[in-house]
């Protein structure tokens, strides 16, 4: 029978992980030829989140965890479960009921008999989401589809069914900063996308603030082009341009007229401005060398603290 793994990366949700196994498990039941696989993932969660998978993986046939030593992120622990999955199809999805599990017979018969190797699932509606998030994440969709080759989908979630071909292809990719979005899309491959309407989490509360999401989506930016470099380089040959019909009219002005002291006005602006561009400009530069230093150091992307046999 093939063999069907599930990955649930659970960050502090002790509240939420017990309905969303019984969920799940209650549409696993009407699934009778797969055989299921749950790899929940504790990402260092501070609550009482591990005890509780240690009973879960002794109550529900073929459930399994691994936990990791502190909190490396969603994209670490998506990473433990591809690698931990042996699965002939994979699948993620959140710990909160905000990934509907009634959607997975339709994803896997898309991916089993419907030729696809990817079932990828969309919200169409962002309601419940404070409206300032929805705006910047809009925002941001439309920003990196200008800016870069790889196409993301406005509203995709990480709740994905894979096959073995796209996993095994997302495991050859190394990189250490991972933006999974646009790994999907990378790597290709035929998707059938499915929509739904936007979920409230069943307990618990969001693990990502604004600031996790700004700087998750800066990295996506600086994963997935090198558009903002080029940008860099453009502005500052401008900047150049500009400086020398200044500087030529200034020339020609002293040599007219002779009156070139007054515009201290005019220069304070300019040395703001040209200061401000190039800081910008080396802040561009630093993101790339960043994230190259953490690239190059080479560090595993989580540590494996405790796992079910
Ligand atoms: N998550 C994780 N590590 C983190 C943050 C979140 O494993 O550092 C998990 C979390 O437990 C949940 C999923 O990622 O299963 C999505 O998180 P959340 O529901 O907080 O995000 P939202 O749905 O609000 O975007
Ligand atoms: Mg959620």
């Amino acid at each position: 029978m093939p063999l069907l793994s599930l990955i649930v990366p659970c960050y502090n949700e002790q509240e939420t992980l017990r309905p969303f196994m019984k969920a799940l498990y209650a549409v696993l039941d009407t699934l009778p030829d797969v055989q299921p696989e749950v790899i929940l993932v504790n990402d260092g969660s501070a609550d009482d989140t591990l005890p509780l998978m240690r009973e879960l993986a002794a109550e529900y046939q073929g459930a399994r965890y691994i936990s990791f030593s502190r909190n490396f992120g969603k994209e670490s622990a998506m990473l433990a479960g591809f690698q931990a999955a042996r699965g002939d199809y994979v699948a993620v999805m959140d710990a909160d009921l905000q990934d509907p599990p009634a959607l997975l017979p339709e994803m896997l018969r898309a991916v089993r008999e419907e030729g696809f190797d990817c079932a990828g699932t969309r919200r169409v509606s962002r309601k419940g989401e404070p409206v300032i998030r929805s705006f910047f994440a809009r925002a941001f969709y439309q920003l990196i589809n200008v800016v870069s080759h790889t196409q993301l989908v406005d509203g995709a979630r990480d709740y994905k069914l894979l096959s073995r071909k796209v996993v095994d292809a997302l495991l050859q990719l190394p990189e250490y900063n991972r933006f999974s979005k646009g790994l999907y899309e990378w790597v290709g491959f035929r998707t059938k996308w499915m929509e739904f309407e936007n979920v409230e989490r069943v307990a618990g509360e969001t693990k990502w603030s604004f600031w996790k999401l700004f700087k998750y989506s800066l990295e996506g930016i600086v994963a997935f082009t090198t558009m903002p470099l080029a940008v860099a380089s453009v502005l500052g040959m401008l900047c150049m341009l500009v400086a020398l019909v200044i500087i030529v009219s200034l020339v020609v002005r002293q040599m007219l007229w002779h009156n070139s002291v007054d515009g201290w006005t005019s220069l304070v602006c300019i040395i703001v401005l040209l200061s401000g561009l190039q800081l910008f400009c080396v802040g561009v530069l630093g993101q790339y060398v960043s994230k190259m230093y953490l690239e190059i150091k080479r560090r595993p992307h989580y540590i494996v603290a405790e796992q079910s046999e």
